[in-house]
């Protein structure tokens, strides 16, 4: 088995739960918050839940690579304003030093809003430099750059801004993307047709390059190419068709990282993932 398929289950009860809800819907890979994904501060993890879950992880056979923790809502490394890129700093410090805690790889994160106040190029070089930071005081963990759908102000949906994001931080090896393939869509890199496909996929590989890819986000679209709309949807239901998701799961360019549904029924996506591996 090369694709490792999952969802960002729940985690509410404590992070082991997110293992056994993952366990339940067949999946061999799962996405999490590790602390409440709105609020500024949270506790420490304790050292009984951390040991915990590092044991149930091994003993229900999930590679520590294939969980992808997902950071806060609030956390804005591009923020023009002051006091929010403190408060940002801190709380995504933590979600990094807990992802190393709980024995994980990486930190999938939104890279940031310049709120109309500062340039593209000075939000995105401050992302990279809030990253640099953030890496200096965890060790081990690959802070992850999800493409957004181009809501608002928010960086990161066209290629090159990621690519210049990476280009600012001074360790490669430890920044990564994940592609969500939603915002993808609506940020206007057409995913409906076999071209498309091709093209979206061969101008990652032109701007950013494949050999940063560490996940996806395997997410269907309640809208169109290029509608800056963030809206997922169930697979096969929305505008990414069905051929997508086949192309996708035949294309050996996502082998051997997590592929997490983040679609908006829990209840189907353990048929989700049954449908992905019957294409
Ligand atoms: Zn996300
Ligand atoms: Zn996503």
């Amino acid at each position: 088995m090369t694709k490792y398929i999952g969802a960002h289950v729940s985690a509410s009860g404590g992070v082991g739960n997110a293992i056994l809800n993952a366990e339940a819907i067949g999946a061999n890979a799962f996405a999490l918050f590790t602390r409440n994904q709105r609020s500024w501060v949270s506790k420490p993890l304790p050292q009984l839940e951390i040991d915990g879950f590092k044991a149930l992880l091994a003993d229900r056979g999930f590679r520590p690579e294939m969980v992808l923790p997902h950071d806060s809502y609030l956390i804005n490394l591009g923020s023009p304003d002051e006091e929010t890129l403190q408060k940002s700093r801190a709380a995504f410090f933590d979600e990094m030093y807990r992802a190393q805690q709980l024995g994980l790889t990486m930190l999938n994160f939104h890279p940031g809003s310049h709120l109309n106040r500062i340039s593209e190029e000075e939000c995105l070089d401050q992302i990279a430099r809030e990253i640099n930071l953030a890496l200096s005081k965890a060790e081990g963990v690959t802070a992850v750059i999800e493409n957004t759908a181009g809501q608002g102000t928010n960086l990161g949906w066209r290629f090159e801004h990621i690519a210049r994001i990476i280009e600012g931080v001074d360790d490669k090896s430890r920044v990564g993307v994940c592609i969500d393939t939603c915002h993808t869509l609506a940020a206007g890199y057409d995913l409906t047709t076999e071209m498309g496909y091709q093209f979206t996929m061969d101008e990652f590989e032109r701007i950013v390059g494949f050999k940063y890819l560490r996940a996806m986000h395997l997410n269907d679209s309640k809208k169109g190419t290029g509608s800056h709309v963030d809206r997922h949807e169930v697979l096969g239901e929305g505008a990414m068709g069905k051929e997508f998701f086949s192309r996708l799961m035949h294309d050996p360019r996502f082998d051997d990282m997590p592929i997490i549904l983040e679609t908006p029924d829990p209840m189907r996506w353990a048929d989700e993932i049954k449908w992905l591996r019957s294409l």
